[in-house]
């Protein structure tokens, strides 16, 4: 059993603030600034250049990738750390039209996030006739991984309305048709179990600055099944991908298996902050944080739905089909959005109209979700969102 009380107690949480939005940027955990200190001092200020080896800087990508592993369901040695998540897209794609040479069609779905949207977009564009993007509703999925489609790149669970693919059919689906998949775990490591190795997935990709609470600007990892991971030819051919780095051949050779999916120098100090989250999550059960996660969002949703009518469901009402955040849609939803945050409620806001809340079981309770839901129906009820502070937009929603 996870021992919730005590992962509570391992993030630093400001005082006053109900943060609901681990699922955009997770708490800072407690032994961080510590353990920062200690690696800028120690190991950056007094190895310099030997730190690669003797702390072991040059191993954290794949050590690092095993520990996550084991919350998505991978196989030990098939993750690597690295780069950003938009950047893990885009060498998934590449891989997978590799792979299929026969094929141009990339599916995707309109609840994708843009930038995985993006990225595929400009890999079509580099490569002209030879790929085509093909975007269609979540819904349709289904109906159309035709024999055309060379890989499907999906977000299981969306961004915005928290609704989840099931990735273990789609992945039938698409491997009965020849198509390989790519699942974009960005809101669902850290938040629901994922078995990657049980569905057969061919890629996964994510990031672990949001439910895995590595940091703003914490590297992003990818998997490659065991059975692609010394066949794919990586479009990103860095130096640390390479079999022999310290050979500095002229020519390129990839690495063995998912190495590969290195590219250049990986961000040490990012990786050490990683590490002391990871700590944390060394002692957690995903089938616990599934099963509180749960709990907490029809709390929320009961208690919203009873107090707060102008708020109407944006997420599946159905638990078994919403991954760990609730979003509802609201006129007017970025002041309130704003009225809730000036309280100490922090949630974030989707345009066009999505008020979004996330639920982290690791720091989050039940008493967090009543108060949440309090303060909220008092800002309703009062209109205390209608104030120009409030209805400014700011960069960041
Ligand atoms: C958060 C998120 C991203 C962000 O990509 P970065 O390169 O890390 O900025 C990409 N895709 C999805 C699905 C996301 O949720």
């Amino acid at each position: 059993m996870t021992d919730f009380t005590w992962t509570r107690k391992q993030f630093h949480l400001p005082m006053g603030m109900i943060y609901l939005d681990g699922n955009s940027l997770g708490p800072m955990p407690k032994a961080a600034p510590a353990r920062i200190d200690a690696m800028l001092r120690a190991e950056w200020g007094e190895q310099l250049i030997t730190g690669w080896n003797a702390s072991g800087w040059m191993a954290q990508p794949r050590s690092l990738g095993d520990r996550i592993a084991r919350l998505i369901g991978a196989e030990k040695g098939h993750v690597v750390m690295g780069d950003t998540l938009s950047i893990k897209v885009y060498q998934a794609l590449a891989a997978a039209l590799q792979l299929r040479p026969d094929r141009r069609v990339i599916l995707s779905d309109t609840g994708n996030f843009p930038s995985d949207l993006y990225m595929a977009q400009g890999l079509v564009k580099l490569l002209g006739d030879r790929a085509e993007l093909r975007v269609v509703k979540p819904q349709d999925v289904a109906d159309n991984i035709t024999e055309d489609v060379a890989v499907t790149l999906l977000t299981e669970v969306d961004y915005r309305t928290g609704r989840m693919h099931d990735m273990a059919a789609l992945t039938a689906l698409a491997q009965n048709k020849g198509a390989l998949t790519i699942w974009d775990l960005a809101h669902s490591a850290g938040a629901i179990p994922v078995d990657l190795a049980g569905a057969q997935a061919d890629f996964a990709v994510g990031c672990t600055y949001k439910y895995l609470n590595g940091g703003p600007g914490a590297p992003a990892f990818i998997y490659v099944a065991p059975r692609h991971a010394d066949v794919v030819d990586p479009a990103l051919a860095g130096w640390l991908g390479h079999a022999k780095p310290f050979d500095f051949s002229r020519d390129y050779t990839p690495g063995a298996g998912v190495e590969r999916m290195r590219v250049g120098t990986p961000p040490v100090v990012q990786m050490t902050l990683l590490e002391t989250a990871l700590d944390i999550w060394d002692r957690v059960d995903m089938a616990d944080v599934r099963r509180q996660s749960i709990a907490l969002c029809e709390d929320f949703i009961e208690r919203v739905e009873a107090e707060c009518p102008q708020l109407k469901l944006f997420s599946p009402r159905d638990a078994t089909r919403r991954g760990s955040q609730v979003s509802f849609r609201a006129e007017n939803g970025y002041a309130i959005m704003q009225a809730l945050i000036a309280d100490g409620v922090i949630g974030d806001f989707r345009a066009p109209d999505v008020m979004r809340f996330g639920f982290c079981p690791l720091y989050i309770t039940h008493d967090d979700v009543e108060e949440a839901v309090s303060v909220l129906t008092r800002i309703l009820r009062g209109a205390l969102w209608d104030k120009p502070e409030f209805l400014q937009r700011k960069a960041v929603t």
